[in-house]
């Protein structure tokens, strides 16, 4: 099983890829979790990615095509992989399909979870509390500029993948069970 699972931040992605993870046995593959082990490890990566991140942007475009290609080499992906974060760009989305013909795979599905915006300021704030750990990118103010970027950079991937024949749409504001119901039911039809 290969799919995507597309979003704006707080949408449940993270959530529903660790579920999928169980389901399918295939690994999660997260830029942000990547990202966010060079930082803590403080790699020449982590320490050019914090600063972009704090301030709710993307990260160039190379770099996380860089680690999704690498990172799809390692034999865990033979299986399939559920890719949370990734693409976020039309040109990512573009690179990762030369990734998967130069090593003969394809996707799946693409999975959309729709959410509204305003709960997913005050669900991103809550993840925050509750998680205890400070996710520079978790305050109200950058939550709603990831928004703004989600939407003019990220958003065109439903259409692109929708051209493709290969995008399903789930309601994200569902509680986490019924989510993960309904994305069964679309990827399996
Ligand atoms: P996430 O954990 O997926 O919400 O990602 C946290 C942050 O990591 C994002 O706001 C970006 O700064 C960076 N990031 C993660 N994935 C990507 C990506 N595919 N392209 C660019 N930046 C990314």
């Amino acid at each position: 099983m290969r799919l995507i699972l597309l979003g704006p931040p707080g949408a449940g992605k993270g959530t529903q890829a660790k579920i999928l993870v169980e389901t399918y046995g295939i690994p999660q593959l997260s830029t942000g979790d990547i990202l966010r082990s060079a930082i803590a490890a403080r790699t020449p990566m982590g320490l050019a990615a914090k600063e972009i991140m704090d301030r709710g942007d993307l990260v160039p475009d190379h770099v996380v095509n860089g680690i999704v290609s690498e990172r799809l080499d390692k034999d865990d992906c033979a299986k399939g992989f559920v890719l949370d974060g990734f693409p976020r760009t039309i040109p990512q989305a573009e690179a990762l399909d030369g990734m998967l013909t130069d090593k003969g795979m394809s996707l799946d599905a693409v999975v959309e979870i729709t959410a509204d915006a305003d709960v997913l300021v005050s669900r991103i704030a809550n993840r925050a509390k509750e998680s205890g750990v400070a996710r520079g990118d978790d305050n109200e103010e950058v939550v709603r500029y990831r928004l703004n970027v989600y939407r003019e950079q990220t958003a065109p991937l439903v259409e692109f993948y929708r051209g493709k024949g290969l995008l399903r749409s789930v309601d994200g504001m569902e509680a986490v069970d019924t989510v993960t119901e309904a994305i069964r039911h679309a990827v399996h039809g």
